[in-house]
């Protein structure tokens, strides 16, 4: 505790409660949720942590987690600062793990820089989407990864290409326990109008369809091969069934909101249930896509 004090300083914070840190709004606190501003800082966090016998985590944006109601038994690790930039030189962008999806959408479109238009209105972080493959419309960030700077649990460093990565639908294929703490992206030249278009159509078609502006955590489930999770639960009629406050979007099915207050618990009940059901209706078995983290 003292060592991660004296790294972080205020930036480290035990029991810190981290619905306040999901876009889903639930999760109950982390041992010590801890702000990293450099390559540097993170390393030590690392370093500490494992002497200590913790687990360290990265957190994003926390728009695809479910964190338990009991909370996380280790260190939730945000990358701010250095860690949280994006910069463009030619058609090379530099993000930071930590950076703002929609901020490098936004400024690959102003530049007219093409390849990630699929990306627009994914609240996440570029680590994040890293780590599990983000993808939509057509497209996925892997398509468009060149390399990452990573931190691993031994607290070395290591830069891979991201050939070396395999990912998979919804899977970035990084080594375990790994930290994107820099990603090198490939775009493409294009015209800046038609990249900006592409771009607001994408947002446009989300807006359409998609809960916006509820408390979700996109996409809960996989969706089938040949198939869509959404499609297959609106036909189980489950559009607006609930656990408590935690609901099946009216709007969009393989989403769930939280209306306000909803627990962890109560979102795992409806999950459960909407997976019976679907099984039991199709013979389909939904894989969840948002990912669970701490004891349940
Ligand atoms: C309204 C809405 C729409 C969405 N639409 C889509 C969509 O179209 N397509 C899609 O794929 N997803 C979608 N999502 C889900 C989510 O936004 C993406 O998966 C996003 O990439 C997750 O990023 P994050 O920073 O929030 O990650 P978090 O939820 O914070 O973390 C997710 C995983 O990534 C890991 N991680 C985070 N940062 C790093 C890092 N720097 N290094 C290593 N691992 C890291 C975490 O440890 C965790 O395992 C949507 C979510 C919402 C709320």
């Amino acid at each position: 505790m003292q060592a991660l004090r004296h790294i972080l300083g205020g930036r480290a914070r035990f029991g810190e409660p981290l619905a306040g840190h999901t876009t889903w709004g639930i999760g109950g606190p982390a041992w010590c949720h801890g702000r990293a501003h450099s390559a540097a800082e993170a390393k030590a966090v690392v370093r500490a942590a494992a002497k200590a016998g913790v687990p360290v985590k990265a957190l994003g944006r926390g728009s695809n987690l479910l964190v338990a109601d009991g909370g996380f038994a280790g260190v939730m690790l945000s990358l701010k600062g250095e860690l949280a930039r994006v910069e463009i030189e030619g058609q090379t962008m530099r993000a930071g793990g930590g950076a703002h999806l929609p901020a490098a959408v936004k400024l690959a479109a102003r530049l007219g820089l093409s390849g990630l238009e699929w990306a627009a209105g994914i609240p996440g972080s570029v680590g994040g989407a890293i780590a599990m493959n983000a993808g939509a419309s057509g497209g996925q960030i892997s398509d468009v990864l060149a390399e990452v700077d990573l931190l691993l649990p031994d607290a070395s460093r290591q830069t891979l290409p991201a050939a070396a990565l395999k990912p998979a639908y919804r899977r970035g294929g990084l080594p375990a326990g790994a930290l994107v703490l820099m990603a090198t992206l490939r775009l493409g030249a294009g015209d800046p109008q038609a990249v900006a278009a592409r771009t607001r159509a994408v947002l446009e078609r989300r807006r359409a369809s998609q809960p916006l502006d509820r408390r979700t955590a996109g996409s809960v489930f996989k969706n089938p091969p040949g198939d869509h999770a959404g499609r297959l639960i609106e036909a189980a009629g489950l559009k607006g069934h609930s656990v408590g406050p935690a609901v099946v979007s009216p709007r969009h099915a393989n989403f769930i909101e939280n209306q306000g207050g909803a627990s962890a618990a109560q979102v795992l009940q409806l999950m459960d249930q909407v997976r019976h059901k679907v099984r039991e209706r199709f013979g389909v078995d939904l894989e969840p896509e948002v990912e669970v983290v701490g004891h349940v």
